[in-house]
């Protein structure tokens, strides 16, 4: 579904993503660990075409995306949670959702996919009318997870969702991220939480200073020794 070869960024003088290929397949969970500074978070902005690739290339189900427009990205179905959520917070619950929704002029079914990111997260219902910036930070998870699904993704890039969050908000948001991919959406997950994103995630690639150096199975991955001494504490 989604390949990337030898994709090479620089911010100015400094080459933050050295030559990383991945593939992302049809229906998978796909996690991409790695430390802080690792090119986590750039790797996304790449995927979702915020960044230039100076060199390499990005398809997407057999589409050259490299050159292309985030706008043109979202309408080709891949659509990003970014770090830090970025919620609109003057506005309310049910505004930041119909956002999510921009580029889609199907109001009925606008309507319906509201309801299921309400059915999805309860929370948000209850809170719709809320003005986002008063959001506690799960919620503000929830919302903005709720508004990337409103663009109907067929692939989500997800942004470290766990950062901030108490232990149990962050054991609820995993178990919506693999409900919302039972659901027919794949996953693209960036985490620090190597242990939480291992246990959802099918495939894994470990990201080194804007290297690949790792790749596999997850449930390998995670017994491997070099994963757990660098990523999961021994
Ligand atoms: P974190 O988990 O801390 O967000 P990350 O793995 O997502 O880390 P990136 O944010 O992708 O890492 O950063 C990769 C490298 O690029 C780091 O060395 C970072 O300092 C650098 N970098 C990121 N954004 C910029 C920027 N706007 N200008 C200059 N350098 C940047």
């Amino acid at each position: 579904m989604l390949v990337l070869q030898d994709i090479h960024v620089y911010y100015g003088a400094i080459h933050a993503l050295k030559g990383i290929s991945l593939e992302v397949n049809e229906g998978e969970i796909v996690t991409l660990i790695g430390s802080n500074g690792a090119g986590k978070s750039t790797s996304l902005k790449t995927i979702s075409g915020l960044l230039r690739p100076k060199e390499g290339s990005i398809t997407f189900n057999g589409a050259d995306l490299t050159r292309v427009q985030p706008q043109e990205i979202v309408s080709q179905g891949i659509s990003q949670v970014p770090e830090g959520r970025h919620v609109f917070t003057n506005m309310s619950v049910l505004e930041n959702l119909e956002l999510g929704a921009y580029l889609r002029k199907d109001k009925a079914e606008i309507k319906k996919d509201i309801e299921k990111v309400y059915t999805l997260f309860p929370r948000l219902q209850e809170r719709k009318g809320q003005l986002s910036g008063t959001l506690s930070g799960g919620e503000q998870q929830m919302l903005a997870m709720g508004r990337a699904l409103m663009s109907r993704p067929k692939l989500l890039l997800l942004d470290e969702p766990s950062m901030g969050l108490a232990p149990i908000l962050v054991k609820q948001i995993f178990s919506i991220i693999k409900e919302i991919n039972k659901t027919g959406t794949t996953v693209l997950l960036v985490e620090q939480n190597a242990h939480m994103a291992l246990s959802i995630a099918e495939r894994a690639y470990v990201l080194e200073t804007g290297k690949i150096v790792l790749s596999g199975n997850a449930v390998e991955l995670a017994k491997s020794e070099a994963v757990r001494n660098a990523y999961l504490g021994g």
